[in-house]
């Protein structure tokens, strides 16, 4: 028998309920359901790892997503976007409706981590024999959500509105010549019958603490341009440049002037923009003057007319300087992503989720973040909420983990269960709060 005091505090603890009560609540059975999983999440992700398939070639990893979502019991649709995989739970009590979304698909990298389940897979990619690698962490993101979808099933008599599983493809872009990815599922009516509410997504990153977690209302990834520009000259002899048109000093020019954008003529008080360009290729021979001279780059912003006013100032300034030098310039701009937009009034709505799940000192703030990330597409039909989950083991130097898309990209698997737990926790909070007003 315990002592006197311990069995006042037991029966203080039984009188005020509160911990029955915790115990019962929704969000917290569902908790429960997900931290259970986390071995099962973990042998997932390392079964995904072992097996990473390219850009829009995600058929071995949405079969085994579609197989366990029908195990489920749920709706299920194949075939979304070539290999995307969505799936319905109706839960028993009327409610809103809410999307959650994991990507898929590997990366043209040769592992180098050592690892039991490290990758020894090889794909075509470009016409060449590359080794595949689970390098962005796509891996987790699936795995995490199918734990979601099974805790959320077990809870589902309680659960108050609909939840939309969406397993996308090709978020790291399709194969030249094929289209993929969030804007394809889109398209394809991803986002109809019925039309979520809300839409949530997270990524694992490195450099940040496992478990912690980072977001940012508003603008927080960038977009993505594919710049191209091809300067026309006329060949002529090195030796007597004035016969031609020199397209190689030309785009010397045009590579400077391009400088100015960001650095003289936008504000950039008001948000950051790059203007890069990242090859310059022509000429075979050190004295010929080539035709032409073709160079690729990227543009990233965050702000739409800002973008839109890069685009028209890219073109006037390569055009303007080719003319200049007698040459001409054709200037190719293609959108690979738009700025993801985390929307400010669903951030703030979904922030104390996060916390209760990470801890109010690990929920931090993010800089934002140049790289892109096609969630974007979801979000611009959709208010939605897009955040990271920190995988470096915290005893480590933050400043020398390897980078997201790099051989030594490594996922600390403890964070895996804490990104599971706030997916599960932003939806079912979402879900519990009621429908949003109109906005
Ligand atoms: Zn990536
Ligand atoms: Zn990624």
């Amino acid at each position: 028998m315990p002592h006197l005091p311990l069995r006042l505090a037991a029966l203080g603890l039984l009188l005020t309920g509160l911990p029955c009560a915790a115990a019962e609540s929704l969000p917290a059975r569902l908790d429960a359901a997900i931290a259970g999983l986390e071995p099962q999440i973990i042998e997932w992700r390392r079964d995904f790892h072992a097996h990473p398939e390219l850009s829009n070639r995600e058929t071995r990893t949405s079969e085994r997503v579609a197989a366990h979502l029908k195990t489920l019991g749920l709706a299920v649709t194949t075939g979304v976007a070539h290999t995307g995989v969505v799936a319905l739970l109706k839960g028993g009590k009327p409610g809103p409706v809410v999307a959650l979304r994991a990507d898929m698909d590997a990366l043209p990298v040769t592992e180098e981590v050592e690892l039991p389940f490290r990758s020894n897979v090889k794909a075509e990619y470009g016409g060449q024999q590359v080794g595949v690698m689970h390098a962005c962490g796509h891996d987790a993101h699936t795995a995490i959500l199918m734990s979601v979808a099974q805790a959320l099933v077990a809870v589902k008599d309680e659960l108050p509105g609909t939840v939309k599983f969406i397993f996308q493809p090709a978020e790291e872009g399709a194969p030249a010549g094929e289209r993929g990815g969030a804007l394809l599922m889109r398209e394809e009516g991803v986002l109809d019958n019925p039309k979520p509410d809300a839409i949530f997504g997270l990524h694992v990153v490195s450099g940040t603490p496992t478990g912690e977690i980072r977001y940012r209302a508003g603008p927080f990834m960038a977009s993505n341009d594919w710049l191209s520009i091809k300067v026309n000259g006329r060949q002529t002899h090195g030796a007597w440049p004035w016969n031609g048109v020199d397209p190689v000093v030309t785009a010397a020019q045009i590579v400077t002037g391009l400088q100015n954008i960001v650095a003289r003529q936008i504000d950039i008080s008001k948000e950051p923009a790059v203007v890069t360009v990242a090859t310059v290729n022509g000429g075979i021979r050190k004295n010929i003057i080539p035709d032409a001279v073709e160079m690729t780059g990227t543009i990233r912003t965050f702000d739409e007319p800002m973008r839109r006013d890069i685009h028209a100032r890219v073109k006037h300034i390569a055009e303007a300087i080719a003319s200049a030098n007698g040459a001409s310039a054709e200037v190719t701009i293609d959108t690979a992503t738009t700025v993801t937009l985390n929307d400010p009034v669903l951030t703030e709505r979904t922030l104390p989720s996060l916390v209760r799940i990470a801890g109010k000192d690990k929920v931090r703030v993010s800089p934002r973040v140049m790289i892109a990330e096609d969630f974007s597409y979801f979000q611009e039909q959709v208010p939605g909420v897009f955040f990271f989950v920190g995988v470096t083991p915290s005893d480590e130097d933050m400043s020398k983990a390897a980078s997201n898309h790099s051989p030594r990209f490594f996922v600390d698997e403890a964070a895996l269960v804490t990104g599971a737990r706030a997916l599960g926790a932003v939806a079912v909070d979402f879900l519990s709060a009621g429908a949003p007003a109109a906005r």
